[in-house]
């Protein structure tokens, strides 16, 4: 919390709290101003809030100039915290969105009106797909697991980013 407020950076702390089946929000923060809005945040980890603000502001930002040559001014998200386990699956270990640790984003829109979607860009023009390699790439760098649209078909129209690091050997996984 101190790191976020040192980056000006406006949330609100939640209480813990526990639901059935493991899913719990420990020590999470609600995001209130970051310098881009942005959709469907619900309870974040501090280290993952931390991570993504730093994301949007430094990735985000840079990357929509240069590549689509516009400014970001809304993030479209599918949501933070969610009590399931990893891809919907009925049984299996829980997801990180059940611990308020996982973020997915879906699209950016630009001043301009355009809304370059995972889903559309990630095979769109030379420009989105570039924007959007470039914020995978970034994101790869800040998360401990990072997930697109060439991991699988449920990542098709979203970035899946999470705090946890690959439970076999530490390193962060990217795919
Ligand atoms: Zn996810």
């Amino acid at each position: 919390m101190a790191a976020l407020k040192t980056k000006s950076v406006r949330f609100s702390g939640l209480p813990n709290k526990s639901f059935d089946g493991g899913c719990r929000t420990i020590d999470t923060i609600k995001l209130m101003d970051f310098g881009t809005p942005t959709t469907n945040l619900g309870a974040m980890t501090c280290p993952l809030a931390d991570n993504f603000t730093d994301w949007a502001r430094f990735a985000v930002a840079p990357a929509a100039k240069m590549y689509l040559k516009g400014e970001v001014v809304r993030i479209e998200t599918m949501g933070t915290f969610n009590c399931r386990n990893v891809n919907g699956a009925r049984s299996g270990r829980l997801s990180e969105h059940a611990f308020a640790n996982a973020i997915d984003v879906s699209a950016f829109i630009l001043r301009d009106g355009r809304r370059v979607s995972v889903l559309d860009g990630w095979r769109g023009s030379s420009a989105e797909q570039a924007f959007l390699r470039r914020l995978h790439q970034s994101a790869c760098k800040r998360f401990g697991t990072v997930l697109g649209p060439d991991y699988n078909a449920a990542h098709a129209n979203h970035f899946h980013f999470d705090m946890a690091k690959s439970m076999t050997n530490g390193t962060s996984f990217c795919r």
